[in-house]
């Protein structure tokens, strides 16, 4: 068992916007409440820290002032909504909310102190599940996502440790806010895999999307088509991550957890199972042995069938942090009680047995084209990571 931390405190579930929208903050304390009933975390070597709000200054290392004075204006009541619009605001997705400001630098405080126990040594891996607001550009917000909590964090090592960040999101939706934020920037390398941009929001993170400047080659993107099941996206994950940690060296890696590529998931079409999500926190884990002293700062993300997926697939990210694999059997108070609040089927393991969901029939095709899109990101991203460029 390694040392992790988990970051949470229950005020962090305050980050909602209005009833019935999708980023429903109950996945959250859900997630908490397994994970504690697991006992899993509370213990010397598995704290539970409480997380401080992001200061003003710390937002400012990934968002321009103007975007957080208007934030902060639009966060009180009575406001004129039309503003909002200038900023990504006020629309279905990301709707205008009073106290949207406190509860967003609460969310980007939490992974902030996720990114602070690691690089102070507290702690070698920590989990801010409520994290992962992947969307939120320097001045516009998107998708759910007011403050990108993650570029708050990786600015924050960047200064005050001069670190080299590997970024990885395997959230069913492009990692866009993050991979702009850092798109010229060398020292910070963004590696998404997500349902291709051609059927899903925010309809980027295409395989040419590489960077600019000197971070020509340091954004890499690997779209994956609808319907990809656990096997085309492991072999995806497995040859990348690896190969491309190897060639840039990091110092740390963020993890972004979406687990909105489930199967269940009502966003998205990817159809991955929650063990595929523990084997990919348990391969980050092992190249953060190899490259970065074990340091991984992970969050969650996307994820909306906040019952029957979230909280059994952040217990398992949990658990692959740890080094300790949860087990698989869920309490029957813990599952009787949210089938209870849900009306819904929770299944009562935390990893979808074999065969728990059918194959679909264009099985070989979604995974040659796959295959191909890897093939295409090695050839491309490769050589300029590894200064064989000239060569090709
Ligand atoms: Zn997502």
């Amino acid at each position: 068992m390694t040392d992790a931390a988990l970051v949470w405190e229950d005020a962090l579930a305050g980050y909602r916007f209005r009833p019935g929208h999708p980023l429903d903050p109950r996945r959250l304390a859900l997630t908490v409440a397994l994970i504690r009933r697991l006992e899993l975390a509370g213990d010397a070597s598995r704290p539970v820290i409480a997380p401080r709000p992001a200061t003003e200054a710390e937002l400012l290392l990934a968002h321009s002032s103007e975007y957080v004075a208007a934030v902060k204006r639009l966060s009180v009541a009575g406001v004129r909504a039309a503003e909002g619009a200038a900023w990504g605001l006020g629309d279905e997705d990301t709707p205008i909310v009073e106290g949207m400001h406190a509860m967003a630098s609460a969310v980007a405080g939490a992974t902030l102190t996720a990114a602070q126990v690691v690089m102070g040594g507290r702690v070698r891996r920590a989990f801010s599940p409520a994290g992962g607001l992947h969307h939120a550009h320097r001045s516009r917000a998107s998708g759910f996502c007011v403050y990108n909590d993650l570029a708050v964090a990786i600015r924050w090592m960047r200064r005050e440790h001069g670190v080299r960040v590997l970024y990885v999101d395997y959230d069913a939706h492009h990692g866009d806010g993050v991979q702009a934020i850092f798109y010229d920037d060398p020292e910070v390398l963004t590696l998404s895999f997500h349902e291709s941009g051609l059927y899903l929001f925010p309809t980027t993170g295409f395989v040419d999307e590489m960077g600019a400047g000197d971070g020509y080659g340091y954004s890499v993107n690997v779209p994956l088509e609808p319907g990809t099941e656990d096997d085309s996206w492991r072999a995806a994950f497995f040859d990348l991550v690896p190969a491309v940690a190897e060639a840039f060296r990091p110092d740390v890696i963020v993890l972004q957890n979406g687990c909105d590529g489930h199967v269940l998931d009502p966003l998205a079409h990817l159809r991955a199972t929650t063990g595929l999500f523990e084997d990919f926190v348990r391969l980050v884990g092992e190249v953060a042995d190899r490259w970065c002293e074990g340091r991984v700062v992970a969050t969650g993300g996307g994820g909306y069938a906040i019952h029957a997926v979230v909280p059994r697939a952040w217990t398992l990210v949990w658990g692959a942090l740890c080094g300790d694999p949860a087990p698989d059997r869920i309490p029957d108070d813990w599952l009787e009680a949210v089938r209870r609040e849900s009306g819904e089927a929770v299944p009562a393991v935390l990893r979808d047995p074999p065969g728990a969901f059918p194959s679909v029939p264009e099985r070989a095709e979604i995974e040659a084209t796959n295959a191909r899109t890897v093939r295409d990101v090695q050839r491309r991203v490769l050589p300029l990571l590894t200064g064989w460029g000239l060569a090709f």
